[in-house]
């Protein structure tokens, strides 16, 4: 396969011309040298195309862009432009998610460990729901809204019980995980909360994991939900709202095949055509992940015995995915050279396991070229850290040949904010 028929299949805005890799328009060798590195590439229409197939395929769903996955305010102001709402796990994400320009009452909140700050703070601003995830929650919860004076709507966030097939530190809609209420438990539940003086019961949460590729779960978890509904509307709890979470993988391997919003929705509406419910989903990584790159400059290279490394000037403090999870990201040089080597290509952290790619074969790279990191866009910059004092990436949004820095670099200062010996 040419190497442009492969990098169309994680973006068609990804693309060699006279041997440069461009992403969105723009010209990446001259961009790190303009912007430094490491620095995160956000394609604008990447993102854009991604959230119009799924309100494409699902015509009327509230499409909650899942802000963890990448939350850059110049990112969720695309998804708000687009019209998404929000999903969101913490008091933080809230406040981005609004800063970002998604209205508040577009977002949903949910998460195993809300705090009454961030409950408090959910509720003064009038989200669209709450995801709620244990009793005592709702207990709580029905508490802070009524000395507010208010009522807080909630979805039950229900666990399936449904294995997800996925990375089991990403599984979480089986039995034996942390999140949700057993759905056997949930219809007492909801009886018993639709009673209480300050909440009022508007939806069914569920999210059973994220990375599928294969769509039988989904069906296997929506179906449930759906009896549920109709068991609560036999029991003259009327719910209104649906929320299948997120989920849908992406490529990261070059031979993965990746389902579409428009496969799940064939799966997904039929179970649901007869309910009087809006659909929520709540993608993010399918959103962004393959709308971001991390460039990378080489620093130095190394022989040692019959292995060759490249050391880059990315780490797993701005890449974590590899180290935690033994993730795959495809990379590939930033200039194309008919000469090859087969590498480890690593960062300057130091631990063994930092390692972004092994046993690689690429573009021969001399000290000082740049690689690209591809499907970086979700769980990237999120998760890193000032791990080995290194303050973190830049990111910037491109479109249509043009870019603009959404978070410049930090520097040392910035990570020693209000620290004292
Ligand atoms: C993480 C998360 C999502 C998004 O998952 P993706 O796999 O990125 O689509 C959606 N809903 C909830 C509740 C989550 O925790």
């Amino acid at each position: 396969m040419g190497s442009n028929e492969l990098l169309k299949e994680y973006s068609p805005y990804l693309e060699y011309k006279d041997g440069v890799l461009y992403f969105d328009g723009v010209n990446l060798q001259e961009l790190a040298k303009e912007l430094g590195t490491p620095l995160y590439v956000y394609s604008a229409n990447h993102i854009r195309d991604q959230i119009r197939a799924y309100k494409e395929a699902f015509k009327d769903a509230l499409i909650a862009y899942a802000v963890k996955a990448n939350f850059n305010l110049g990112v969720i102001n695309i998804a708000a432009q687009e019209g998404c709402g929000a999903d969101t796990v913490s008091g933080g994400e809230i406040y981005r998610a609004i800063k970002g320009g998604i209205p508040a009452d577009k977002i949903v909140y949910a998460g195993v460990g809300k705090t009454d700050e961030e409950l408090r703070y959910a509720l003064e601003q009038d989200i669209l729901m709450f995801n709620a995830e244990s009793e005592m929650e709702i207990e709580v919860l029905n508490e802070l809204a009524g000395s507010m004076g208010k009522k807080a709507r909630i979805a039950i966030r229900v666990n399936p019980d449904v294995d997800p097939k996925t990375h089991p530190k990403i599984a979480t809609g089986m039995k034996k995980s942390k999140f949700g209420i057993d759905i056997k438990k949930a219809f007492e539940v909801y009886k018993w909360a639709a009673k209480l003086p300050n909440i009022e019961v508007v939806g069914i949460h569920c999210h059973i994991g994220s990375q599928l590729l294969d769509l039988s779960p989904f069906e296997e978890a929506v179906q449930k939900v759906a009896d549920l509904y109709q068991k609560l509307k036999k029991e003259g709890i009327n719910i209104k709202y649906l929320d299948i979470g997120g989920g849908l993988g992406i490529k990261y391997k070059p031979e993965d095949k990746v389902p579409t919003p428009k496969d799940l929705a064939d799966i997904v509406l039929p179970i649901v055509k007869d309910l009087d419910v809006q659909l929520i989903l709540e993608p993010g990584r399918s959103i962004a992940g393959n709308g971001g790159i991390l460039i990378t400059q080489v620093q130095f290279l190394k022989d040692k015995d019959d292995k060759k490394f490249v050391i880059v000037d990315a780490g797993f403090n701005d890449l974590l995915r590899p180290a935690m999870y033994g993730s795959y990201h495809h990379i590939v040089a930033v200039k194309e050279n008919p000469e090859k080597i087969t590498c480890d290509i690593v960062g300057p952290i130091c631990e063994t396991g930092d390692i972004l790619g092994e046993n690689r074969t690429i573009c021969k790279v001399n000290r000082k070229d740049y690689l690209a990191i591809l499907s970086a866009g979700a769980y990237g910059f999120v998760m890193s850290s000032h791990y080995n004092m290194r303050p973190r990436a830049a990111e910037v949004i491109v479109e249509n040949g043009s870019y603009k820095v959404t978070r410049p670099r930090e520097d040392w200062d910035y990570i020693l904010w209000k620290e004292t010996v």
